[in-house]
C-alpha cells in the first residue's frame, strides 16, 4: 500500500497517508480549525527531494566511482612495473692459477 505526502497549501501542515491508488486523493487539511487545502506531492521520489537525499545520492555516486577508478589503476599498474632489468651477473672472481711446486 503505497502512502503519500499530501502538504497543506495553507498552515503547510505536512502528513503522509496510507491509502490505495483507487481511494481519492485529499483534499482538505486535517489539522483543527484550518480548511485550507491539501496538494497531495509526487510519490516518494518527489519526498525525498524535500529531505535533502540529493546530496545523498551524490556521495553514492561519487564514491562507486572512486571505486572503479581505484580498480582501474591497480589493475593497469602491475604492468608497468615488470620491465625490471635483468641483475648483472656477479664478476667472477679469477681462480688463482695453482702453481704446481
Ligand atoms: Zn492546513
Amino acid at each position: 500500500m503505497p502512502n503519500y505526502d499530501y502538504l497543506c497549501q495553507t498552515c503547510g501542515h505536512r502528513f503522509e497517508v496510507f491509502q490505495s491508488m483507487n481511494d481519492a486523493k485529499l483534499e482538505d487539511c486535517p489539522q483543527p480549525g484550518c480548511e485550507g487545502k491539501v496538494k497531495r506531492l509526487l510519490g516518494t521520489g518527489a519526498g525525498l527531494i524535500f529531505k535533502g537525499a540529493g546530496f545523498y545520492q551524490t556521495d553514492y555516486r561519487s564514491s562507486s566511482y572512486q571505486q572503479g577508478a581505484k580498480q582501474d589503476s591497480a589493475a593497469s599498474k602491475p604492468a608497468e612495473s615488470t620491465s625490471s632489468t635483468p641483475a648483472p651477473a656477479p664478476a667472477a672472481s679469477p681462480t688463482p692459477a695453482k702453481s704446481g711446486d
